[in-house]
């Protein structure tokens, strides 16, 4: 076999890469102008053949602080970035919570003034946007006009209204209550339900008054409470996510023991008014501070 001189070697190298159409020189023209002239034409199409000016490319300088010196850098490690991680919960936490929320609110009771349930079901619906005390007052003379399910189902909207009309919404509230209650006479014989699927098909009834409903009149323990504080609490807490109040409430039960789950919703709302208010949680102060990655606060007292 004949040797080959290190110039054909080169050439048979050549051959095999992929080639680039060799440009030639228009007369008149340099190589390099006429270089330059076909990327121009090749990157033309709808861009400088119709006469706009290509974009030019970005410089390295102006690349620096994007995306590679984003990826580049370290993570924050200031509380504030800390403090808006998720947290899992981890059981041992978690039963420190629960202890030392029981410890603190060892009364713990539903807010609302009841003496039956259907008396809780009116008072949870009108406490929707409205404080518990407001609610309290407005109840007696509710209930001493309209005593049963009966009654209140055939009162006149008006009527109702004028009497709850201090608890706004008034309207809805109204037509709400006189639903659900003839619901109650038409579908079980003036008692309020025991189930939770029997209480939310009653009209103007959702899962949480059930839930109030049934933990609180009747002991029974199907899901947990989920109003402002206990969303507020169970994020700051790190025991669950977002403000989706189903989505809580099932964070929640597998955390706490079904037993507790009323409670633990009366323990949440009472340290969200008492400590960790929206605005100014009072972190410094708090018995639940080393057990709280307190997600999302940014300012405390
Ligand atoms: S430590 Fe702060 S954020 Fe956590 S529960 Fe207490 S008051 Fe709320």
């Amino acid at each position: 076999m004949p040797r080959r001189s290190p110039r054909s070697k080169r050439k048979a190298a050549a051959a095999k890469l992929p080639q680039s159409p060799r440009v030639r020189s228009a007369p008149g023209k340099s190589r390099k102008s006429a270089t330059r002239s076909t990327h121009a034409t090749k990157g033309a199409r709808g861009t400088a053949a119709a006469g706009v000016k290509p974009a030019r490319k970005k410089s390295t300088r102006a690349l620096r602080g994007t995306k590679s010196a984003a990826a580049s850098r370290p993570p924050s490690k200031s509380p504030q970035a800390a403090r808006t991680r998720s947290v899992q919960p981890d059981p041992v936490r978690v039963r420190a919570i629960v202890e030392q929320l029981r410890e603190l609110y060892p009364d713990a009771k539903c807010a609302l003034d009841f003496a039956t349930p259907l008396q809780l079901l009116v008072a949870t619906i009108l406490s929707a946007q409205c404080t518990d005390e407001r609610v309290n007052k407005v109840t007696p003379v509710l209930f001493a006009a309209y005593p049963d399910a009966a009654a209140l189902a055939g009162a006149e909207q008006e009527a109702i209204e004028k009497l709850i009309h201090s608890t706004g919404f008034f309207r809805n509230k109204a037509k709400a209550i006189r639903e659900a209650c003839a619901d109650i006479v038409a579908k079980h014989g003036g008692q309020v339900p025991r189930t939770m699927d029997e209480l939310t098909a009653l009209r103007g009834v959702g899962r949480k008054t059930a839930n109030v409903l049934l933990g609180n009149a009747y002991g029974i323990n199907v899901g947990v409470v989920v109003d402002t504080h206990v969303t507020r609490l169970s994020n700051r807490l790190g025991l669950a996510q977002g403000t989706d109040a189903v989505k809580i409430e099932y964070a929640l039960m597998p955390l706490v023991p079904q037993e507790l789950w009323t409670l633990f919703s009366h323990w949440l709302i009472l340290h969200g008014r008492a400590v960790c208010n929206a605005r100014k949680p009072l972190c410094s102060a708090c018995p639940l501070a080393s057990h709280c990655p307190r997600i999302g606060v940014t300012v405390s007292a």
